[in-house]
């Protein structure tokens, strides 16, 4: 019997009755990894020379096809995910044809095949690496990449259950390199992130993530209950919908009112793009005559010649002097949103994003107030 790094990131996430529904083929609501899913197929389809309009026809006809199977997606998600595509490529390149290796974790610590495996992990081989060590000597590095197209892709996700099972997995796999390294790519970001083990220095740390892993895995063998714990977590939950756990807590008037309120929100988001989409022509009316949809509404905008008035009446008072503008900016509180607005127009390639990005960064610190809502663990 095996299981997978998503499986074992269901666990971790905290809510071991999500894995139960993923193994019991629930429906899971997956429109938001549609545009992730369809750049994912398109750059793989990219990396082995097949073009992407076979890709694209696949996606919208058939769907993804093999292991991870998904009904056919809508065209515009195919094109935004080709446009995800088109950007990386603009930024790396064309992708190269890299092989996906599938390596098996055994019970015993070793790499494996077959059936002994009770981890099996997919992880896009991107090349042998020839480097240079602390002595200056010449060393081999073999390194995997995980492309991610969530927006949030980033550092963190080096430190991740997922990424210590790459880093296992071909550590035990590649005992001939000197050094491993895991990648992760942010196909919507186009930024790579990596971290290198090196043998000799690492091992502790690779051997300690192993048997996290190897603990993790045997749990979630072992059990066959997987209990349900909502809160939090429902919120985002691609089964908050179909999950009876949830729905038993909403409707439970006895419940606490806070983790009732919590998991309802779970419940509420994974309705509301179903909502949306039905009102998307027109607004619907309720049995009470309320309404749902698109509705007019007002809100006052500054026009382009309230700008220019503006403008004019403070350099006519103060000047046109640096001093009066910074008091200008001053008066009208520019905040976060407008300084970046201007740091687009001053630095406005795509070249420039990175730099552009750091100028904002030195510009702004973090303020801290207390706002009501639900967050996740900490
Ligand atoms: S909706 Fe909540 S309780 Fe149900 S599986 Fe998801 S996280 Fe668990």
């Amino acid at each position: 019997m095996s299981t997978r790094p998503t499986e074992l990131s269901m666990l971790a996430r905290g809510c071991p009755g999500a894995l139960r529904l993923y193994k019991e083929g629930a429906p899971q609501d997956r429109r938001g990894y549609a545009v992730g899913s369809a750049a994912h197929r398109m750059q793989a389809a990219l990396a082995s020379g097949v073009g992407w309009e076979a890709a694209a026809t696949e996606l919208v006809t058939r769907g993804r096809i093999g292991r991870d199977a998904e009904p056919p997606l809508h065209p515009d998600d195919v094109l935004r995910g080709l446009d995800i595509v088109r950007s990386w490529v603009e930024k790396h390149g064309d992708p190269v044809g890299y092989p996906e290796v599938r390596v098996g974790i055994a019970a015993d610590g070793t790499a494996a095949t077959g059936d002994l495996a009770v981890i099996e992990t997919p992880i896009d081989l991107v090349y042998d690496d020839v480097e240079f060590g602390a002595e200056g000597e010449e060393i081999t590095v073999i390194c995997g990449r995980d492309y991610k197209s969530s927006w949030l892709a980033g550092e963190q996700d080096l430190d991740s259950l997922q990424r210590r099972i790459h880093a296992v997995a071909l550590w035990l796999a590649y005992p001939e390199a000197d050094a491993i390294r895991v990648e992760v790519a942010g196909l919507r970001t186009r930024q790579v992130y990596s971290q290198t083990l090196y043998r000799g220095t690492d091992d502790l740390r690779v051997q300690h993530w192993l048997h996290e892993v190897l603990t993790l895995a045997g749990a979630l063998l072992a059990d066959d209950v997987l209990p349900f714990a909502p809160g939090a977590v429902c919120l985002g939950c691609g089964y908050a919908i179909a999950c009876p756990a949830a729905w038993s807590v909403v409707r439970d008037e006895g419940a606490d009112p806070v983790l009732r309120y919590a998991v309802a929100s779970g419940v509420a988001a994974a309705c509301e793009p179903l909502a949306r989409e039905a009102t998307l022509e027109e607004p619907r009316t309720l049995p009470d005559g309320g309404t749902v949809g698109y509705a007019p509404q007002d809100r006052r905008e500054v026009t382009g010649e309230g700008v220019a008035t503006v403008a004019r009446a403070w350099t006519n008072k103060h000047g046109a002097s640096a001093e009066a503008v910074h008091a200008l900016l001053a008066a009208a509180k520019i905040g976060v949103t407008a300084i970046e607005a201007v740091a687009k127009v001053l630095l406005p390639d795509r070249s420039m994003a990175a730099a552009r990005r750091e100028w904002v960064a030195s510009l702004v610190e973090v303020a801290t107030s207390p706002r009501w809502g639900i967050r996740g663990r900490p």
